[in-house]
């Protein structure tokens, strides 16, 4: 495992949680050896991240969208800046880029990144992890809304199971080399 794309939000959120725990998350990363692959922007929690990873000596690889440069969005003190045409290229390149895939708090953006891949996973068309960093909580109402599409027969149990939950970095990160890929949804049919 080299490299983790994190999904995360362009705000900070109302809490300063947030923020704390992005940054922390920055910092583990550089800790472990691990390069982050993230959205390339400067603000919020994206900034946060990318800030502290480069603090703590680490390795970032932001990947963002031609549009979103001419906003001026980008972070300019990035190890390196892949500009791409749009935001399909964006996503493919985050998930070819990353050796697992770690969504924290955020909007739409992010909810659009993890359900990817989430999606992505149990199709088989990569078995990579895919976790929540679960500051205060953020994610339990997503997480009810899906054990209710489960037990309405939408999602397949052993699929949300796969997801690593924590509101822990570090706990994280180590718990990427147990991940098991699960069997596709259409394995054996
Ligand atoms: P959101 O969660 O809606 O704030 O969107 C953040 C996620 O979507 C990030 O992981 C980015 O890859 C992408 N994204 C959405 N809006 C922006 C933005 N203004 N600047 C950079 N990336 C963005």
């Amino acid at each position: 495992m080299h490299h983790i794309t994190v999904y995360c939000g362009a705000s900070h959120g109302r809490r300063p949680a947030h923020r704390q725990a992005a940054a922390e998350f920055g910092s583990a990363l550089a800790e472990a050896g691990l390069g982050l692959v993230y959205g390339g922007a400067s603000t919020g929690l994206m900034g946060a991240v990318a800030d502290a990873a480069l603090a703590g000596g680490g390795t970032v690889t932001g990947v963002i969208p031609e549009d979103l440069v001419r906003h001026e969005v980008a972070h300019q003190g990035l190890n390196r800046l892949e500009v791409v045409h749009g935001m399909h290229e964006r996503k493919a390149r985050m998930v070819e880029l990353g050796d697992a895939f770690v969504a924290m708090p955020g909007g739409f953006g992010t909810a659009d990144e993890i359900f990817e891949v989430l999606t992505w996973a149990q199709l088989g068309l990569h078995g990579k992890p895919c976790a929540l960093l679960d500051t205060d909580g953020f994610f339990q109402p997503l997480l009810a809304f899906l054990r209710h599409a489960a037990d309405e027969g939408f999602v397949h149990r052993r699929y949300l199971d796969n997801i690593i939950v924590s509101d822990s970095p570090r706990e994280i990160l180590s718990s990427f080399a147990g991940h098991r890929a699960l069997p596709h949804l259409f394995a054996g049919v």
